[in-house]
């Protein structure tokens, strides 16, 4: 099949998941639409390589802008039906998979509610792409016969938080936590007050696929000294359980152009 043969149609919302951040990560169909869309609505997390694929005179930036304002989710709704109704053919362009954290749902719902046409478009998220091309398989025969991806932004100590940490740590399969880097602290130190060994290993996945990737290694209990040595900034998901050490079985033998991104240094192969 080629990306040619698939087109848009007018009046139409497709939200379509990025992949992980390499433009070769794109589904075939993400790439069509996104070349024949009249409008591309989108934020930083797709990644630089992406975005810089995009034609500047069709896109529109909704992300965060330096002074810290963003544009709010009832906005960017707002936008999606009247571009659509406008007859043009709309991208909602969204970083790994739209429906993983990326408020895919809500837009859907929205978009349903209005009577908006739309499709959904699945990307490889990077909830398992990151982990996987430094070598960390979230499940394992041998290690996890279970995944649970979790969001790190919620205070763990806090009684109403969303997530439920003592169970995930009686659970025993592999944690994925995204847009965790900040309190990293207190959810290794709550899976710790919950039973979960210290010697968990734990790895954190920084901009996977992308030129700066970055990775961290360690276990539950030193893993916030590993990110603050390598310097780990989000985003970045972090990956706990004993597949977090499968890594050094395989990484050796790895081949993609992520793999030599070794810990803490760079990725452009300037060692
Ligand atoms: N919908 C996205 C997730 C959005 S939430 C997906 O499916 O991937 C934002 C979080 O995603 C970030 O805080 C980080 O945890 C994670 N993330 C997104 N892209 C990433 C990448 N290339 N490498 C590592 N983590 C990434």
């Amino acid at each position: 099949m080629d990306a040619r043969d698939i087109e848009a149609e007018p009046g139409t919302v497709y939200l379509v998941g990025s992949g992980p951040g390499d433009p070769g990560l794109l589904t075939v169909r993400a790439k069509a639409l996104l070349e024949d869309a009249d409008v591309i609505l989108h934020d930083r997390l797709p990644g630089p390589k992406i975005i810089g694929m995009l034609p500047d005179e069709r896109c529109e930036y909704v992300g965060k802008h330096a002074q810290g304002e963003r544009t709010t989710q009832s906005e960017i709704n707002d936008r999606l039906v009247e571009y659509a109704r406008d007859g043009k053919k709309v991208v909602r362009l969204k970083g790994g998979d739209s429906f993983v954290f990326g408020r895919g749902g809500e837009e859907a719902e929205y978009l349903a509610n209005h009577g908006v046409p739309f499709e959904v478009v699945p990307g490889v998220t990077s909830a398992i792409a990151a982990p996987a091309v430094v070598g960390i398989p979230v499940t394992h025969r041998d290690h996890a016969s279970s995944v649970s991806f979790v969001t790190g932004h919620e205070d763990p100590t806090k009684d109403e938080s969303a997530v439920d940490w003592e169970s995930l740590a009686e659970a025993g399969g592999t944690i994925v936590v995204l847009m965790g880097v900040k309190r990293l602290p207190d959810y290794t130190a709550a899976l710790r007050e919950a039973g979960m060994s210290s010697e968990t290993p734990v790895a954190l996945v920084e901009r996977g696929t992308w030129p700066e990737q970055q990775v961290a290694t360690g276990t539950l209990e030193t893993i916030v000294e590993a990110r603050d040595e390598v310097g780990i900034r989000p985003p970045a998901v972090t990956v706990i359980g004993d597949v977090a050490a499968t890594r050094e079985s395989v990484l050796d033998a790895l081949e993609n152009e992520y793999a030599p991104v070794a810990d803490g240094r760079r990725g452009d192969g300037d060692d």
